[in-house]
């Protein structure tokens, strides 16, 4: 006799934290998410830098709404679909450097999942096989699947799974709070640490090296940190030295965040191959993409004409007219405008606020990607003890204040340090900075006495 159906009393998914108990989100409003309790949270990190545009534009509604209408899959092993070929010119018309096409997937760990078989199959098909060796950044984080997850750096992340690991080379991080020395010019410690690569590249044989892997302005792992002028340009010329291909993860940092469509536009550097995601669809659908340079889709095309990979959503249609509609929101409305503008008055706002407290080491960050690292001693730098996991601490207050931000731990090595990222939607006005900091400025403080 077949099993009787169990009595569903929502006790069945499998949630991120298996202890945690989360409350129940219900709706959307602009810059608000209220949970089915009507508490109301203002939406200050975008989810995890996502959510863009907030929680209810009707135009990226209606425009999912009226693709279902009209097709809402069709495999893309058979068929294009208008929204994704529309899609891929908008975001091409836009790219830097020599990107010419798109490759569509569902998220940000299968873009880098892409971009760095893409990487592999381009010398497999140019008669240069021997190169596959991968090199990476300390602190960076790609994606959790696990070719993404062992080019990240993000050591508490990726513990466990040592042994399933590929190997990749890390160099140290453009993060100039912590790396440069007292009598060193920002350019000079940039210099210092780019040529972390060249030694590192010298060390495998460069005719190993296929890519380079790098968040041109770091997220979740040390929290909004960008590089220092010259650091991404001296990247590109030691890639070029050696004719490996530098790979640009602006999963987080791309498509708005920092008011440019694409962060490395701020640096005048473009890469071979450029991951995008969260900002992509704003979170109105799941959709991710690899950008690709000419040169590797002609190798491909006129080599074995077909790239060894697939996904089955890949270019779905709802996803791609979200994106499309997202796209055209932010153009319409001058968003990349306005998060210049807010980026500034929010970072303003916070170092009026924190700027002299002691327990805040550094703001730092571009547009509306802004970073706060939490220190017990400002002058010596010196980090809370992790086991006082200071950053969960403010997350619980903070959203007890109903504000979400994204605090993480691990900041300095993947064991110590605290910091906050605030990735607040581009829509946000002057009222909101001041909720922000307000809210903000309360979880820190209850977050610092209940230590
Ligand atoms: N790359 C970067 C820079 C990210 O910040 C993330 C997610 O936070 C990813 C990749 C992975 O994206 P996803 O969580 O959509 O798989």
């Amino acid at each position: 006799m077949a099993s009787q159906l169990k009595v569903s009393g929502m006790n069945h998914v499998f949630h991120r934290s298996a202890v945690a108990s989360y409350p129940v989100a219900s709706s959307g409003e602009g810059v608000y998410i209220k949970d089915t309790a009507g508490k109301s949270y203002f939406d200050a990190s975008g989810g995890a830098a996502v959510s863009c545009l907030g929680h209810s534009d009707k135009r990226v509604i209606d425009a999912i709404k009226a693709q279902l209408d009209e097709i809402p899959f069709a495999h893309s092993g058979f068929f294009s679909n208008e929204p994704m070929e529309r899609l891929a010119d908008h975001l091409i018309a836009r790219a830097p450097g020599d990107l010419d096409r798109v490759y569509f997937v569902s998220g940000g760990s299968e873009a880098v999942e892409a971009a760095l078989k893409m990487a592999r199959q381009y010398f497999m098909e140019i008669g240069q096989p021997e190169r596959h060796k991968i090199i990476a950044r300390k602190q960076s984080y790609h994606g959790n699947t696990l070719g993404a997850l062992a080019v990240g750096g993000n050591e508490w992340r990726r513990e466990q799974f040592r042994p399933l690991l590929i190997d990749i080379a890390h160099v140290s991080p453009c993060y100039a709070y912590r790396g440069r020395q007292d009598d060193e010019s920002e350019e000079a410690y940039g210099q210092r640490v780019a040529d972390e690569l060249e030694a590192a590249i010298q060390e495998h044989s460069p005719e190993t090296v296929a890519a380079f892997v790098c968040e041109p302005v770091v997220g979740a792992t040390l929290g909004a940190v960008p590089p220092v002028p010259g650091y991404l340009k001296r990247i590109r010329e030691i890639c070029d030295a050696h004719d490996i291909l530098l790979i640009f993860d602006e999963v987080m940092c791309g498509m708005g965040r920092t008011g440019y469509l694409f962060a490395c536009e701020e640096d005048g550097v473009a890469p071979d191959l450029l991951t995008i995601a969260k900002g992509l669809g704003a979170g109105y659908q799941p959709i991710g993409a690899t950008l690709v340079s000419k040169k590797i889709f002609e190798a491909i095309r006129d080599g074995s004409g077909f790239f060894q990979h697939g996904h089955t959503y890949m270019g779905h249609p709802a996803a791609c007219a979200g994106a499309l509609a997202v796209q055209q929101v932010i153009e319409e409305d001058g968003l990349l405008n306005r998060v210049r503008v807010m980026g500034g008055k929010l970072k303003t706002a916070l170092e009026e606020r924190f700027g002299n407290h002691p327990h805040v080491g550094d703001i730092r960050g571009r547009g509306l990607f802004i970073g706060i690292e939490l220190v017990e001693d400002r002058a010596s730098k010196q980090s809370f003890d992790p086991s006082l996991k200071l950053h969960a601490k403010v997350k619980t207050n903070a959203m007890a204040n109903g504000l979400m931000c994204y605090p993480m731990g691990g900041t300095i090595d993947g064991r110590t340090g605290d910091h906050i990222l605030l990735a607040p939607p581009f829509i946000i006005d002057d009222s909101h900075v001041d909720e922000i900091v307000e809210k903000l400025g309360a979880a820190v403080e209850s977050a610092l006495a209940s230590r």
